[in-house]
């Protein structure tokens, strides 16, 4: 299954967009998809979170495959706050970047080890040609 489908990541970017200026957040189930979460963050405009109990319904009922969320005018990479709030750690983590309310990219990483380090590794970059 391709979790990177252009139809999932034009879901995706759908949500992106309709959430702004607030962050998104949501996965990828392992049918490829998108079920959207409430963002349960503090600062919703530079932050996401999920609760865990959510996470454990989905993963108990379609399987995750992939984690996602936007970033409102900022870039499609994952931030330090990302790293910090990681959870699920093995699976592909999605970031949609939303500018001035258009979702025109989408980062897909993994995350790496790279000496003692742990690190975003961009596996996939994806254009949105509907906007
Ligand atoms: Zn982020």
């Amino acid at each position: 299954m391709n979790v990177y489908s252009g139809t999932a990541l034009q879901a995706i970017a759908r949500d992106a967009q309709n959430h702004y200026p607030l962050e998104c957040c949501g996965i990828i189930d392992s049918h490829g998809l998108i079920h959207e979460a409430e963002n349960i963050a503090e600062k919703k405009t530079q932050q996401f979170r999920i609760s865990g109990g959510w996470f454990q319904r989905q993963q108990r009922e379609h399987g995750i495959a992939a984690i996602y969320h936007s970033h409102c005018d900022r870039l499609a990479f994952p931030s330090a706050a990302d790293m910090n709030g990681l959870v699920l750690p093995e699976l592909p983590y999605i970031v949609a970047s939303v500018i001035h309310g258009v979702c025109k990219h989408i980062g897909i990483f993994k995350l790496i080890t790279r000496g003692s380090k742990q690190v975003f590794e961009p596996t996939k970059w994806w254009e949105n040609n509907a906007v």
